[in-house]
């Protein structure tokens, strides 16, 4: 086999394996034409998905505390760190808003709930958004054991911060500590490897979940909300980020190539969260140095969702339309701002856009009930948007390297490197 071949058999593996599940998917809808009759089998399917999901939470927030803290404590320089954590703010506070920005587009010029008919089911009851100050609140969790939940990885960020910044002050001492951070987290990574082998079956699961359950509602009245949601997703991932790492110096076409596979799984698990060890492989071998993704990659996963800012945005616009409610030019941008709000405080577990969406729908007054009307379809809209959040890190990964005066690594990395 080619060393290129090599490289890329296991992303292969993953998206032949996802596209025969969405095959056996459709398969299942023909056979089995009601649904309920369908769920008890399905429910199979997506378990063999969630084993890896499952394998793959448990570590992250050791991943994120042990990449962290290892990244900043190998950066000597206090300049350079401030610098990168300026330009994570900057870079994903504009991309994001960039991303907002499609989906005010694609809701102004398609209108897709414009004479479409959806009702929320029944037995709905409204969920309580959150208030500014709780949000604020929400990113310093109060004891060490909410740290190791995906919800409180904003905590951790921050503690490992803390922790890198304090190892690098015990000056000679700290080396020691140091390279015992980077020791861990290098054998974390590699046991996230292992478990990547287990993916195409796991990946062939819900491939099979996600048709046999969502497929006919995206020929139903659905449609329209995701051909545009996914139109516009797309435009933000190709245009976008090909203009972002073209001004980081790397051609999009490598871009492309090694973010493949981190797509696909976030794609498929619909969690930045457990795609994180994949994104920051990929970023690696774009030629992101260690110090560099090992801070904004694991941050961005938990704050930086373009995708989810662009869906927010648009489900917004969605819902006042198929409640017939008028906005004005004002709540355009109201909606674009809590959308960027929203999308930083969404938790990088699947649907946690659509919990957020609460958010955004209470600052501009429409109604909750939308909620209802989103969660029957969300998986499917999940999906893209997942996968361009994550896609979104890397690429801002790429500029961020260049901002601070760092280059990006050159020739191949190694498979056992990664
Ligand atoms: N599932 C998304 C993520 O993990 C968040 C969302 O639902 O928007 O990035």
């Amino acid at each position: 086999m080619g060393e290129r071949l090599k490289r890329y058999r296991l992303v292969i593996a993953i998206g032949i394996a996802f596209l025969i599940g969405l095959l056996v998917g459709y398969a299942f809808m023909v056979a089995v034409p009601e649904e309920s009759a369908r769920a008890e089998y399905i429910a199979w399917f997506k378990a063999i998905g969630d084993i890896f999901v499952r394998l793959v939470k448990v570590i992250i927030p050791v991943i994120i505390f042990f990449t962290i803290s290892s990244a900043v404590a190998s950066i000597k320089n206090a300049k350079t760190l401030g610098k990168i954590l300026l330009w994570i703010l900057i870079i994903y506070i504009i991309t994001s808003i960039i991303g907002a920005t499609w989906g005010l587009i694609g809701g102004t010029v398609f209108k897709p709930g414009a004479g479409v008919n959806l009702t929320p089911p029944s037995d709905y009851v409204a969920p309580t958004p959150m208030k500014g100050p709780e949000i604020l609140l929400s990113f310093f969790k109060t004891d060490f054991s909410q740290l190791l939940t995906a919800k409180g990885a904003m905590t951790m960020i921050i503690f490992a911060i803390l922790f890198g910044t304090a190892v690098t002050l015990l000056g000679d001492r700290g080396r020691k500590v140091a390279d015992q951070l980077k020791l861990i987290s290098d054998t974390l990574i590699k046991v996230v490897r292992i478990i990547m082998w287990y993916a195409p079956i796991a990946i062939f699961g819900y491939g099979v979940w996600l048709m046999a359950t969502y497929g006919p509602k995206i020929l139903g009245a659905y449609g329209k909300f995701l051909g545009v949601d996914y139109l516009m997703t797309f435009i933000h991932f190709f245009l976008v980020y090909s203009i972002v790492v073209m001004l980081g110096g790397l051609s999009p076409l490598k871009f492309f190539k090694e973010q493949s596979e981190p797509f696909v799984i976030a794609y498929s698990t619909r969690s930045s969260a457990v795609n994180l060890p994949f994104n920051m492989a990929a970023a690696k071998r774009m030629g992101v140095p260690d110090e560099v993704f090992g801070i904004t990659v694991p941050i961005g996963a938990t704050v930086n969702m373009d995708g989810t800012a662009l869906y927010q945005v648009l489900s917004a616009l969605f819902i006042a339309q198929l409640f017939g409610i008028h906005l004005g030019p004002g709540a355009f941008g109201l909606i674009v701002f809590s959308a960027l709000v929203g999308s930083v405080a969404t938790a990088a577990i699947p649907s946690g856009g659509t919990i957020m969406l609460a958010f955004v729908l209470s600052v501009v007054g429409l109604p909750l009930e939308g909620i209802a009307i989103m969660m029957a379809v969300d998986p499917i809209a999940d999906a893209l948007r997942t996968a361009v959040n994550a896609s979104g890190d890397n690429a801002c990964s790429v500029l961020i390297t260049r901002l601070i005066g760092m280059k990006l690594r050159k020739g191949p990395t190694t498979e056992s490197e990664l």
